[in-house]
C-alpha cells in the first residue's frame, strides 16, 4: 500500500533534467509516495494509499532549493538598511557590514546562533523551500567558525528544511588578525577540522576587491579539495577578479553573484560544467549598480541556478519572490525560473541525484501551491502560493 498519494493535479512539473518544456508539465497528474521516496509520477494507476491528498486544480512541483543563503548570523542590520534605502549613512553604533554582523555573531552562544536561525528557516519552509545550503562566515577565527559548522549540525536536526553545509570562513578579512595569519588558519586548521568532523560538505571564498586575492582564493578551496570539501565561489559582484578560470579548472559546484564576469569567462565555465547562482533579491536589496546579466550566461552556455542570499544585508526567505524578480529583473521566462529554483539549484549543491525533480526513486518534497496554472509563481508578486509542503514523504506545512 502506498504511503502517499496526490491526485489528479491540474498540473505536475517535474522539472525532470530530460523534460523538453524544461519543467516536463504533465495535466492531470498524480504521485505515488512510500517510504519517503517517489514511486511514480503522472499515470500511477489505481492503488490504496494510506493517505491521500486531492490535488485538482492545484499545481505540484518539487520543493524549492535555495543554494546560497547565510541563514545563520546574530544581531540584526534593519538600521543599516533603513538607513541606505533612504541615501543616508547608518547611525553610528548600529551593526554594518559583514564586520558588523561578525562582531554580533561571535557574541552567541551556539544555541543562540541556532535559535536566532530557526525562524529563519521556519519562514522558507512556509514558502516551499525544503533543502537549504547554510554557510559560515560570520566568525572569521578558528573557535567562532567552528560554532558556526556545530550550529549547522544543530539547524539540521531541528527543522524539516534539509541543510547543506559550506565552510566560508573566507567570507571577509578579520579586522583582529593579520590576512597571511587568517589565510594560513583556514587552510592549516579550519578546513582539515571542518573535512575531518564532517561539518560541512562545501568550501567556498569571496574573491574581489577588498575580501580574498585570487591567490588566497586559490590556496582556500585548494585545501577544500585536498581535503574532500568541494569548492564553491563568490565571484565577480563587484570586479572582474579572473577567479572564473581558477572556478573552471578546479571543476567547482557553482559560482555565485558572476555581476562583472565576462563572457569569455562565462563561456569557460560553462564548458567546465559550472553552474551560475543568480540573486535577484540581492540585486534589489543592495540596489546593485550592475545586475547579473543572466541571458549572457545562459547564452554562453551556462546552467543557471536561483537563490536567496538570505542575509543580514537581504533579508529575503521566499524562493517565490527569488522566481518573480527572476522573471522580470533578468528576463528569465516562467519554465526556466522554476527549473532554476529547483534541478538547477540541486545541481549546485551536488543533490539532483535526491532531490530537485520529481521522478521515481528521488525524494519525496513536494509542493502543492493553491492555484491551477503554474505561470501564477511569476505573476502574483509577493504571494505566497504553497498550501502544502511534503518533506520526505511526510507533510510538514499546511495552510
Ligand atoms: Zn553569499
Amino acid at each position: 500500500m502506498t504511503d502517499l498519494l496526490i491526485r489528479n493535479a491540474a498540473e505536475i512539473l517535474t522539472c525532470a533534467a530530460d523534460a523538453p518544456d524544461g519543467i516536463g508539465r504533465l495535466p492531470g497528474g498524480s504521485i505515488a509516495i512510500s517510504d519517503g521516496l517517489i514511486e511514480a509520477v503522472g499515470e500511477v494507476g489505481a492503488r490504496r494509499a494510506h493517505k491521500v491528498i486531492e490535488a485538482a486544480g492545484r499545481v505540484v512541483l518539487p520543493g524549492f532549493v535555495d543554494c546560497h543563503t547565510h541563514v545563520l548570523f546574530g544581531g540584526s542590520r534593519v538600521e543599516e538598511y533603513a538607513a541606505r534605502v533612504a541615501g543616508r549613512e547608518p547611525p553610528a553604533g548600529a551593526p554594518v557590514g559583514i564586520a558588523g554582523t561578525v562582531r554580533e555573531t561571535r557574541r552567541l552562544s551556539t544555541d543562540a546562533l541556532v535559535a536566532q536561525a530557526l525562524p529563519r528557516l521556519g519562514e522558507m519552509l512556509a514558502h516551499g523551500t525544503t533543502t537549504a545550503e547554510s554557510k559560515t562566515g560570520y566568525g572569521l577565527a578558528l573557535e567562532a567558525e567552528l560554532r558556526m559548522l556545530e550550529a549547522n549540525r544543530r539547524l539540521a536536526a531541528g527543522t524539516p528544511v534539509e541543510i547543506v553545509s559550506t565552510l566560508l570562513a573566507a567570507h571577509a578579512l578579520p579586522e583582529d588578525m593579520p590576512r597571511d595569519e587568517y589565510v594560513g588558519l583556514i587552510v592549516g586548521r579550519l578546513v582539515p577540522r571542518a573535512a575531518a568532523e564532517g561539518l560541512a560538505r562545501f568550501c567556498d571564498a569571496y574573491c574581489d576587491q577588498g575580501y580574498f586575492t585570487l591567490e588566497e582564493t586559490q590556496r582556500v578551496l585548494a585545501a577544500g579539495v585536498a581535503h574532500g570539501l568541494a569548492p564553491k565561489l563568490h565571484l565577480d559582484a563587484y570586479s572582474t577578479t579572473g577567479a572564473a578560470r581558477l572556478a573552471a579548472d578546479l571543476g567547482a559546484a557553482s559560482v555565485d553573484h558572476l555581476n562583472f564576469t565576462s563572457p569569455e569567462e562565462a563561456e569557460c565555465l560553462g564548458a567546465a560544467g559550472v553552474v551560475a547562482v543568480a540573486m535577484p533579491c540581492l540585486d534589489l536589496a543592495v540596489a546593485h549598480p550592475r545586475p547579473v546579466d543572466v541571458r549572457g550566461l545562459i547564452g554562453a552556455g551556462m546552467t543557471v541556478a536561483l537563490a536567496t542570499d538570505l542575509c543580514p544585508a537581504c533579508h529575503v526567505a521566499s524562493m517565490q519572490l527569488v522566481i518573480q524578480l527572476a522573471c522580470r529583473l533578468y528576463g528569465l521566462s516562467v519554465a526556466e525560473a522554476i527549473r532554476a529554483a529547483t534541478l538547477h539549484a540541486a545541481m549546485a549543491l551536488r543533490r539532483d541525484k535526491t532531490v530537485g525533480s520529481l521522478e521515481p526513486g528521488k525524494q519525496a518534497d513536494v509542493l502543492v501551491l493553491g492555484v491551477e496554472r503554474h505561470e501564477e509563481l511569476a505573476y502574483r508578486i509577493g504571494s505566497n502560493l504553497v498550501e502544502r509542503v511534503i518533506k520526505r514523504g511526510r507533510v510538514v506545512v499546511e495552510r
